[in-house]
């Protein structure tokens, strides 16, 4: 199997700084295994932006691991960071990483509310859960689906890398020729319903294109937060 990845980040039409980190920085195509991540920094005083950073970086730089190993070396990282700055204290981060192997096999450890997508067959399906609070009401019955979008507290989220001892989600499929996969960050999700990613990802066909393409729809519809998109095409 080969892959061809585009990776793209805004800082969006609000913010003044981009909290978001993503992996690789550079496109490439590669037969892997291969590295994707997706991080959305949290805290005061850049903290975000450093909290993104270090996940990443650590997560990356395990020189061999799972997605799973990967994602707890990133909250390692951070609470280690955290723990010997006082004006870093508190910092938090999301962390999406996919591994994709020269087998068409897909690792993904997660944690937080950026996404993993799949994209086979026209049809895009959610791979990740998110960890917010409102995801558990709607678990628990206590929500609407419907109701989901106007909760004043729909951006809290349950687990973040960087908030002690975190239980990481982590799955595994098998990729099949013709595959598009997408990690992204809130700041897509949050404007731009699936409906429409599934558009602009059926309707693109170089991935560095689509990657614009969505970030240039979460800007269109305000922009209010970074936004972070990596899109990984399956080829034979
Ligand atoms: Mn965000």
């Amino acid at each position: 199997m080969n892959y061809t990845i585009a990776t793209a980040t805004h800082v969006g039409r609000v913010r003044a700084g981009n909290e978001d980190a993503v992996f690789p920085t550079q496109d490439e195509s590669t037969a892997g295994p291969v590295v994707v991540a997706v991080a959305d920094g949290m805290g005061g005083h850049a903290a975000g932006e450093v909290a993104s950073a270090i996940a990443i970086s650590s997560a990356v730089g395990l020189e061999a691991g799972s997605a799973l190993e990967r994602v707890e070396a990133a909250n390692a990282a951070v609470l280690a960071a955290a723990a010997g700055d006082v004006s870093k204290a508190g910092m938090g981060t999301t962390l999406t990483l996919a591994v994709f192997w020269p087998d068409g096999r897909l690792e993904i450890g997660h944690v937080g509310d950026s996404r993993a997508y799949l994209l086979r067959n026209d049809r895009l399906t959610q791979l990740t859960i998110d960890h917010t609070f409102v995801r558990e009401l709607i678990a628990q019955g206590r929500l609407a689906p419907e109701d989901a979008e106007s909760h004043p507290r729909r951006h809290m989220l349950t687990r973040t890398i960087g908030m002690g001892n975190v239980r990481v989600d982590s799955l595994d499929i098998y990729l099949q020729p013709a595959d598009r996969v997408l990690l992204c960050s809130d700041g897509l999700t949050g404007l731009v319903s699936d409906i429409r990613i599934a558009r602009i990802l059926t309707s693109t066909p170089a991935p560095a294109d689509a990657a614009w393409s969505l970030i240039e729809a979460a800007n269109a519809a305000g922009g209010h937060d970074n936004t972070t998109v990596a899109v990984v095409d399956v080829v034979e």
